[in-house]
């Protein structure tokens, strides 16, 4: 066994993002900081890769789009990345007496979303309703937004700048029941409840409100929730934050895979394996980008298979050829410009629920493309000038128990299943657009979540290492230490919690890595 460096202050486990960016603010302090990434690149699931080898693309591999970075993050850590906003917030294709249509929503509403409402549900009552909710929900995301860079506030702190109703239908009940009420059309009723359903295994009615934490997390994002494109890709924002961090001074070891942390009174000692030999090394405070299950499995506990999390999406990424035309007749150019929502009507959303929480894989898969290069081409490399585009599916209700036997087959058929949903609206097959790769494969990449697992380490392939908290504290909670404070405690005072798990930490925030490097800066 090697002892690298000396001593550090803080050494943090894991180089995505999160522990990127907290390392960042940590070294910038004046702190000596060691990141130690088990892959061979930072980055988790913030990253840009050339999926489709040859083709010369570098796709947003998993995350794809960005909204709860805090742009004072972004500035504190002069990280000079571009996200460029759609010209288009979505487009829902669906069928009526077996006509296809559509839902259309400019990014700046206009006349021609409230054109696309009136045509599709007969009147503008449907539209009134969407603005007047949104609205609302605008309000509670300005109140929710600057907090989140802050010490935790209760519940009731919270609640006491809101709008007594506004709190309850998003917070108090389950949010199915707000969107009944303000809503009648079906493929609207959809639309709005996605943003719910987003990596999280759940009906609209359920009782643990996990639907309600993941649709505030989704519309929150600068006060605003919009969805920006990372231009350049994601792997822009990691390759910033990782510049970021080297030159406040973090020393960052990609091919460390940590395998025990041992906590004592003063700190804690962390073993890591570099494929070779194994090393450890001392730090005042470890900070945990890895999800909290994980963590305890690094500080010596039983794996616990009942808590384990559990993803629930289908990712696939496509290399295009050309666009597909619509049977709407709507511009291909316009409708893949937002997210592009496939099945996800309220009635539909339910059913795939249903099947999926009964062991079938949904027969008509839901979930939402969107396609990078129509907003910043430039991740395309050459390909740009031929017409190619990638294409990005998220598929919402695929636990990952739906592959525990026949994994191969299984994720076949789903993937089978996905692509003919999204055929339903196409009048030309997708796989008919889609790029050959130079080893004659089709450029179609997907992933379960017990791919996402094995690729990233996040326990059940959850995408954000756990479902989702309240991005406030309970009014009973401890808040007597700062990594309590914070939202970034663990049982043991030298061990934060600094990615995904932490409280606020779920997405491409930085959240968890800024609160946490905030916790042991208030410490000195
Ligand atoms: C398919 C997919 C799509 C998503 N889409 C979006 C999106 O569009 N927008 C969005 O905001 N969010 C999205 N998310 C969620 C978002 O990507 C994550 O919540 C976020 O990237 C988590 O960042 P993190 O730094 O906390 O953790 P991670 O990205 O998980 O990074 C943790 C790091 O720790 C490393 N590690 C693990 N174990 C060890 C160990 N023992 N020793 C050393 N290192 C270790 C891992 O290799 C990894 O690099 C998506 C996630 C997935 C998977």
């Amino acid at each position: 066994m090697s002892t690298r460096g000396s001593t550090y202050d803080v050494v943090v486990v894991g180089g995505g993002h999160n522990g990127l960016t907290a390392a960042t603010y940590l070294a910038k302090a004046g702190l000596s900081v060691l990141v130690l990434e088990r892959l061979d690149h930072v980055g988790g699931a913030a990253v840009s890769t050339e999926a489709f080898p040859g083709l010369g693309a570098r796709l947003s591999r998993y995350s794809y789009l960005v909204s709860l970075l805090p742009e004072s993050i972004a500035r504190d850590l002069d990280l000079g990345i571009e996200l460029r906003s759609r010209a288009v917030a979505s487009y829902s294709p669906t069928l009526r007496d077996g006509r296809s249509t559509g839902l259309f929503v400019e990014h700046v509403e206009g006349p021609a979303t409230r054109r696309s409402f009136r045509e599709l549900t007969g009147s503008d009552d449907e539209y009134a309703a969407w603005t007047a909710f949104y609205a609302d929900v605008a309000k509670m995301a300005t109140r929710v937004a600057p907090s989140l860079t802050e010490p935790l506030v209760t519940a009731r702190e919270m609640a006491a700048g809101v709008d007594p109703e506004i709190w309850s239908a998003l917070v108090d009940r389950p949010l199915g029941e707000v969107v009944e009420a303000r809503f009648a059309d079906d493929l609207v009723r959809g639309v709005v409840a996605t943003d719910a359903l987003i990596g999280t295994f759940a009906g609209m009615h359920d009782r643990s409100l996990v639907q309600n934490r993941c649709f505030l997390y989704h519309l929150i994002g600068n006060g605003t929730g919009e969805w920006r494109v990372p231009v350049r890709g994601m792997g822009a924002v990691t390759d910033a934050l990782a510049r970021a961090a080297v030159e406040a001074g973090a020393e960052i070891v990609t091919g460390a895979g940590v395998s025990a942390i041992d906590a004592d009174g003063d700190g804690a000692e962390v073993r890591w394996h570099d494929g070779h030999r194994e090393h450890s090394v001392r730090a005042g405070h470890v900070l945990s980008n890895v999800a909290p299950w994980v963590l305890r499995i690094l500080l010596g506990e039983e794996p616990e298979p009942a808590t384990k999390p559990a993803g629930s999406q289908l990712k696939i990424n496509f290399l295009l050829s050309r666009l597909p035309r619509l049977r709407s007749g709507v511009d291909p150019r316009t409708a893949f410009a937002g997210t592009f929502h496939v099945a996800e009507e309220y009635g539909a959303l339910s059913t795939a629920y249903d099947e999926a929480a009964g062991g079938q894989i949904p027969g008509t898969p839901p979930g939402e493309l969107y396609c990078h290069s129509l907003t910043d081409p430039s991740i395309l490399g050459g390909l740009a000038d031929f017409g190619a585009h990638t294409l990005t599916y998220f598929g919402l209700h695929m636990p990952e128990a739906l592959f525990a036997v026949d994994q191969d087959a299984r994720k076949l058929e789903a993937v089978r299943r996905a692509i003919a949903a999204i055929d339903v609206h196409l009048v030309e097959p997708l796989l008919s657009c889609v790029m050959t790769g130079p080893d004659g494969r089709l450029c179609v990449e997907a992933k379960i979540p017990q791919d996402i697992e094995a690729d990233l380490a996040m326990p059940g392939g959850h995408i954000f290492h756990g479902d989702l908290a309240w991005p406030w504290a309970s009014n009973r909670e401890a808040l007597r230490t700062p990594a309590q404070q914070w939202g970034v405690a663990t049982d043991i005072d030298s061990v934060l919690l600094c990615g995904s798990g932490a409280r606020r930490g779920g997405a491409v925030s930085g959240l968890g890595g800024h609160n946490a490097a905030h916790a042991v800066l208030s410490l000195r």
